[in-house]
């Protein structure tokens, strides 16, 4: 059978990451990317370090910083409870790169344009070196948000811009610190040698934002009027013009067709506060193989996987969304000021981690990964984990959870041991776990 080609667009770490893991498939993979037009600081946690490591980003690695505390001035508490390893985006997009032509991925600079798709397949104007007209099969969206929106996003928060300000002083430490303020919020970082990257995050609505050209002298202002960002700015000076960045949460609508699939911040962008950005598109971009591999090689689950990737963005979209809204709820100062009013209670009022006490366990058959492809097996459905858990200590919990559902409680741990042929220090483990849920 004829190879088929997928091709994707864009150069961050969704498109990276989603071409990396496609290559590593065996499948015919070209990445159609431009790399990013500003410079931008990002900080993120060690547990998206791992996701990268294991996704093979492994020069871009080398771009982090060693993680540093952050200091966080919230509702007027200081805490330092949090560390995050900080990069420049550049040198982290231009490194992955990289490894994603290491990894055997063709490589293709330059901008995507006019890409028209048909049920045969996708035609891709790219403008760059030489330009090219590209063919493929099946496309992956992950421009960002830049991609250009298929319909009506599903979810949209309160319109939200970051303006970004470049200092520039002496060598010093690495860090970073967040502070609130009355009409949003504020992030600064430190970099080694003397760059400073302050970031306003503010309401679009409710800013007083001044002409462009008075643009760096109004976050020259802010700046120098903030506590938090006196570490930063006491011994720098502003460089180059502030340049603006959209935040605003996101929710695409469509986010898979029959050859097409939207990941990364092109499928779901979550507001900077979470600081899950890069962790939310890794997620989704690494879920790209199987569902791709389903899509294209066995059609009969198309539905199955489609369902996969929605129920998975989404999850994980909502979950960070209650997150920052409880964080932005933390803040009292300021309860009437439209900044705080608007993100306060959005998207709802469920809980982030979902209802740990609420309702019982329940079997359901829904789409699982196995052996890289996306089919459809019991798993189990609780408040807590809404899309149901599948395996537990590397077996099937569906049959385990329906032995001890059939048993008295006193006999539970005997019939996950007879479940289990007999391992009884698994039962026990198993049991124990149980007993933890209240399903024993
Ligand atoms: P992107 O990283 O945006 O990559 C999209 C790529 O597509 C870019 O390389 C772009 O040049 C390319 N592209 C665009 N159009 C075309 C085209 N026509 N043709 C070819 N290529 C194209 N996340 C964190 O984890 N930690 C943070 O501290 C953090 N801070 C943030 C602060 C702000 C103000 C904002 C807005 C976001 C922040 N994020 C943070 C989120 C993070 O930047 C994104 O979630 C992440 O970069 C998304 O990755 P991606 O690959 O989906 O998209």
């Amino acid at each position: 059978m004829r190879a088929r080609r997928i091709a994707v667009l864009g150069a961050g770490p969704a498109a990276i990451a989603a071409a990396i893991g496609l290559r590593r498939a065996g499948e015919d993979v070209m990445l159609i990317g431009e790399p990013r037009r500003f410079a931008a600081v990002e900080g993120v946690s060690a547990r998206v370090l791992e996701a990268l490591r294991r996704a093979g980003f492994s020069r871009a690695l080398a771009c982090f910083a060693a993680p540093s505390r952050r200091c966080a001035t919230w509702n007027g508490t200081l805490t330092q409870a949090n560390w995050e390893s900080l990069v420049e985006r550049e040198r982290f997009d231009r490194a992955a790169l990289e490894d994603a032509r290491a990894a055997g991925v063709r490589v293709v600079v330059g901008r995507a344009l006019d890409v028209r798709t048909t049920a045969a397949g996708h035609q891709i104007h790219v403008e760059g070196e030489g330009g090219a007209e590209c063919e493929a099969d099946f496309l992956i969206e992950a421009r960002g948000r830049a991609a250009p929106g298929l319909g009506m996003p599903r979810m949209r928060g309160a319109e939200t811009v970051s303006l970004l300000q470049y200092w520039q002083g002496p060598r010093g430490a690495v860090h970073s610190a967040v502070e609130s303020c009355a009409d949003g919020w504020m992030w600064m970082a430190a970099l080694a040698d003397g760059r400073r990257y302050l970031q306003l995050t503010l309401d679009v609505a409710g800013a007083a934002l001044p002409p462009k050209a008075e643009l760096g002298a109004f976050c020259r202002a802010r700046f120098a009027a903030s506590a938090a960002a006196a570490p930063f700015v006491r011994d720098a000076q502003p460089v180059g013009e502030p340049c603006a960045r959209t935040s605003t949460p996101v929710l695409h609508g469509e986010l898979a067709g029959e050859n097409w699939l939207r990941v990364g911040d092109a499928a779901a962008a979550v507001d900077p506060l979470s600081g899950n950005g890069i962790f939310l598109s890794l997620s989704s971009a690494l879920q790209a193989p199987a569902v791709v591999g389903t899509l294209l090689h066995d059609p009969a689950r198309a539905a199955l996987a489609q369902r996969f990737h929605r129920e998975r963005v989404a999850h994980l979209f909502y979950r960070f969304a209650r997150i920052g809204r409880d964080f932005y709820a933390q803040e009292q100062r300021w309860l009437h000021s439209p900044f705080w009013q608007a993100r306060r209670g959005w998207p709802d009022d469920l809980p982030a981690e979902g209802d740990a006490a609420g309702g019982g366990a329940r079997i359901e058959r829904r789409p699982v990964v196995a052996h890289g492809r996306v089919v459809e097996d019991e798993v189990v459905v609780t408040a807590a984990q809404p899309l149901g858990i599948w395996h537990l200590d590397g077996i099937g919990l569906a049959p385990l959870l329906r032995a001890v559902q059939g048993a008295a409680p006193a006999a539970a741990e005997a019939a996950l041991r007879a479940e289990l042929g007999g391992e009884g220090a698994r039962a026990a483990r198993i049991a124990a776990w149980m007993r933890e849920q209240g399903w024993i």
